[in-house]
C-alpha cells in the first residue's frame, strides 16, 4: 500500500523542501517507487529535483484547476523518482478552487489515479496553513515535520499540531503525525541541544532518531539541480538523509 506523507511546517525556511527532495532521492536509492508532489508555488522542490519550473508544459496547477491527468504532467527526475512539478501559477489555484465543492479534496482525487504505482508519495507543502496545504493534509496518511531546534520553533509547532488535529477530526481520519525531524542541527549550540532534549521528552517516539546536521553541501545542491544525496553522497548531510530513508522504511514496515 502506498504511503502518502506531507512534509509540512507553516514556518518558512525550516528545511521542508530540502527534506522532501532528499528523502525522495534516498527512498529511490533504496529501490522504493517514489512520487514527489510540489505543492508550493515557489517551485523549489521542482528546481531542486533538476526540473526547470519555467519550462514545464503543464504543472500541478493544470491538474488541480483543469483536471489534466496526473500521468500527463509528471516528470522523471535524474535521481530516480517522479515529480509533479509546480511554479508560480499554482498560487492562482488557491483562488480558483475556493468556490468549488470539495475544494480541499482536489489533490486527493487526482492522486488516487496514480497512487497504486508508488510505494511513497511525498508532498512538499508551502510555508502556510493555506487551502493548498489543506489539500495536502486531506490526502496524506501522515505528516513529517522538519524543525530547527530553536526557541520559537516550539511556538509554531502548537499551531501546526492543532491544525493536524482539526483535519484529523473533520476531514481525514487517517492523518497522523509520523514524526518530528530535527534539521540544520548544530550540537555545539547549547540551546539547540536543550530544545532537542525537550522535544524528546515531550514527543517521545514521535521524534525521529535521525538528526540532520547543518551542512553546506545540502544548501549548495539545489543550485546544481540535484538533491544533496546525489550531489555529494559522502557529505554528512547526505549520509544523514540516506539514514533517514532507512528509518522511514523501517517505521512503515513496523506498522
Ligand atoms: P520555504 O518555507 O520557503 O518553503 P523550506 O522550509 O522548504 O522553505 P528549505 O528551502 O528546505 O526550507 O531550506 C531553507 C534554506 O536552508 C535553503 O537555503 C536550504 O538550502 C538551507 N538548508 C536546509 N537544510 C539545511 C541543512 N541541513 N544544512 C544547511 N543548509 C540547509
Ligand atoms: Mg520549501
Amino acid at each position: 500500500m502506498v504511503k502518502i506523507f506531507c512534509v509540512a511546517n507553516q514556518k518558512g525556511g525550516v528545511g521542508k523542501t530540502t527534506t522532501t527532495v532528499n528523502l525522495a532521492a534516498s527512498l529511490a536509492a533504496h529501490k522504493q517507487r517514489v512520487l514527489l508532489v510540489d505543492l508550493d508555488p515557489q517551485g523549489n522542490a521542482t528546481m531542486g529535483s533538476g526540473i526547470d519550473k519555467t519550462q514545464c508544459e503543464s504543472t500541478l496547477y493544470d491538474v488541480l484547476v483543469d483536471g489534466t491527468a496526473f500521468a500527463e504532467v509528471r516528470v522523471k527526475s535524474a535521481a530516480g523518482y517522479d515529480v509533479l512539478p509546480a511554479n508560480r501559477e499554482l498560487a492562482g489555484a488557491e483562488i480558483e478552487l475556493v468556490n468549488r465543492p470539495q475544494r480541499e479534496r482536489q489533490l486527493k482525487n487526482a492522486i488516487a489515479t496514480v497512487s497504486a504505482e508508488y510505494d511513497f508519495i511525498l508532498i512538499d507543502c508551502p510555508p502556510a496553513l493555506s487551502l493548498l496545504t489543506l489539500n495536502g493534509l486531506c490526502c496524506a496518511n501522515g505528516v513529517i515535520i522538519p524543525m530547527q531546534c530553536e526557541y520559537f520553533a516550539l511556538e509554531g509547532l502548537s499551531d501546526l499540531i492543532d491544525t493536524i488535529k482539526r483535519v484529523h477530526a473533520n476531514l481525514n481520519r487517517e492523518l497522523q503525525i509520523i514524526g518530528l525531524l530535527r534539521v540544520m542541527f548544530d550540537s555545539r549550540i547549547t540551546l539547540q541541544q536543550q530544545v532537542s532534549d525537550q522535544l524528546e521528552q515531550h514527543f517521545g517516539d514521535k521524534v525521529f532518531n535521525t538528526i540532520i546536521p547543518r551542512n553546506v553541501r545540502l544548501a549548495e545542491a539545489p543550485s546544481h539541480g540535484m538533491p544533496g544525496v546525489v550531489f555529494d553522497r559522502n557529505s554528512r548531510g547526505a549520509q544523514a538523509y540516506m539514514q533517514f530513508g532507512v528509518e522511514m522504511i523501517k517505521r512503515i514496515r513496523a506498522k
